[in-house]
């Protein structure tokens, strides 16, 4: 759809977050899928992201949830064998800040190995709760701002080292249903 107009690496973020943000408030209300409610988020973001008068916000609320989802594995809520996860590899300059860090089991740290998590996400065939999708958008954004990259084009990327996969960010999510927003609300339903 509206992926075709889309040609640099600003507006293909903002499209994604704005699908993210349709996603997350159709599993918010438990919706069975997406109406025209959710559309109208979707566009709106989008818009508003595009012309400057709305922004993708800081990594503080996802933080929050974070220090609310507490020590246990942020991919599938196991509190056995925990160790930090780096969302970008610090092989490709991802960080120990914790911006960058999550709990992780052992056995999906050793499953994800040395995948991108968007990679790893299409490999195990299913979405990732939302909270760790927006984290890696926001990385994804902040980076490319901090070095420049928001006005490239998007194949312009794909020859770069980077601690991210352009081609691999999600600009369709699957069915409410088949969704979560984070692994501890997952539970406590
Ligand atoms: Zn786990």
């Amino acid at each position: 759809m509206a992926k075709k107009k889309i040609e640099n690496v600003r507006e293909l973020i903002f499209y994604s977050y704005a699908n993210l943000a349709m996603a997350h408030s159709a599993v918010e209300r438990n919706q069975e899928k997406y109406g025209t409610f959710n559309y109208v988020i979707r566009a709106k973001l989008f818009k508003g992201l595009k012309d400057g008068t709305m922004n993708i916000r800081t990594i503080f609320d996802d933080e929050k949830i974070k220090i609310q989802t507490g020590k246990i594995c942020n991919y599938c809520g196991s509190s056995d064998k925990l160790a930090l996860d780096h969302i970008f590899p610090q092989k490709y300059g991802g960080l120990d800040a914790a911006e960058n860090l999550i709990f992780a089991c052992r056995t999906r740290n050793s499953s994800k190995g040395k995948k991108d998590l968007m990679e790893w996400m299409l490999f195990k065939g299913e979405f990732l709760p939302l909270m760790i999708v927006r984290r890696y958008l926001k990385l994804t954004f902040n980076y490319c701002k901090e070095y420049h990259l928001l006005d490239k084009k998007i194949d312009e990327l794909e020859l770069l080292e980077l601690p991210f996969k352009i081609h691999l960010i999600p600009t369709s999510f699957p069915n409410p249903k088949s969704l979560i927003l984070s692994i501890s609300e997952n539970i406590k339903k």
